[in-house]
């Protein structure tokens, strides 16, 4: 149920709305617009009765919402979430770039990567330091020595962090050293994890999961939400598929059906999302052209070398080209 008050309610009649909804055992959510405040209402396993709420004073109606995700979705919050994650603005109308290295690797290679990145254009790195890899036997990240290297990054370049907590342990180190906490498309549906992060101050980006519907995933985005934490970016990184010509299948429909059911700002993974190097730059601009909010691409000066996804990493150069590509269409789209 999504009550909306009356502009002209006073702040006296707005808390008795939100006790009212306490004491039946609900959760209120205050939502402002731009013109009123809505309040939501969660927890309730059945329907609500609108006359419960239409009664009140200061209530102007009460809309029932029928779908099973609410914070997320546009019943409850019709316009776009957008937040400042330092300089770079998420969800505002601009396409961001993220770029760094799949994994963190060294102090070297880390900043190599990050200055390399910088000059052309990115404006927040990535890298992995917590690596949730197929094999045991692969290289499973340098922990908290790579947070480490990551702030240090942060610090020469100016460009916020955004790495992956793997479970609660990594989580408490991440959230120390990290602009941004990645949850990672196998932790979609961890939802220990979900909860943990709901109730942390920072940004969250939340990658779709392997085969996950996108009502699962707006799902994993509500428990991030109704734990009070509501900067939520959702990042589309390809689902599995039947064909084997590309890692996944990048899924840019549903960019385009998120951007409908959903206010937060959505982020593709084209690197992931094909595993091509090749691919990587024509579904980046594509996923500009369907309407996300930026993307994010794993870049590497050493592909060959690298500890992980070095078939699908762009070199710094071609990583430039894109950036200036992006930019020319992001104008080309706005005239
Ligand atoms: C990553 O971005 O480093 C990563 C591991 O991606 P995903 O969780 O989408 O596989
Ligand atoms: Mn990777």
């Amino acid at each position: 149920m999504l009550i909306v008050v009356k502009p002209q309610a006073t702040p006296a009649e707005i808390e008795a709305i939100c006790a009212r909804i306490a004491q039946q055992g609900y959760k209120a959510h205050r939502i402002p617009g731009e013109s009123r405040l809505a309040i939501g209402i969660t927890g309730n396993d059945g329907a609500l009765r609108a006359s419960d709420y239409t009664a009140l004073p200061g209530v102007l109606e009460a809309i029932p919402v029928t779908k099973s995700y609410k914070l997320a979705g546009r019943d409850f919050k019709p316009t776009n979430t957008v937040f400042d994650v330092g300089p770079v603005r998420f969800g505002g109308g601009s396409f961001v770039v993220i770029a760094g290295p799949c994994a963190v690797e060294s102090e070297d290679q880390t900043l190599r990567i990050a200055r390399a990145v910088k000059a052309r254009g990115a404006q927040v790195l990535r890298g992995g330091a917590y690596k949730p890899r197929t094999s045991p036997y692969s290289f499973q990240g340098l922990a908290e020595e790579g947070l480490k290297i990551l702030a240090k990054a942060r610090q020469e370049t100016g460009m916020p962090v955004i790495t992956e907590a793997m479970d609660l342990d990594s989580l408490e180190k991440v959230f120390e050293y990290a602009d941004i906490i990645q949850i990672g498309a196998r932790n979609m549906q961890n939802y220990s994890l979900l909860a943990a992060v709901g109730r942390l101050n920072k940004p969250v980006m939340l990658k779709r999961g392997l085969s996950a519907t996108l009502e699962e995933w707006l799902m994993a985005a509500e428990y991030i939400l109704s734990g009070g934490n509501d900067k939520v970016i959702l990042c589309e990184r390809g689902i599995r598929s039947f064909d084997k010509n590309t890692r996944n299948l990048l899924d840019l429909t549903a960019v385009a059906m998120m951007k409908d059911f959903s206010h937060l700002p959505v982020i593709v993974d084209p690197s992931h999302g094909t595993g091509r190097r090749d691919k990587v730059a024509p579904l980046s601009k594509a996923a500009l052209a369907v309407g996300a909010d930026g993307i994010m691409v794993e870049v590497h000066d050493r592909p060959q070398e690298a500890l992980s996804d070095g078939p699908q990493a762009l070199l710094p150069d071609e990583f430039g080209e894109l950036c200036r590509k992006l930019k020319q269409l992001e104008a080309a789209l706005q005239a």
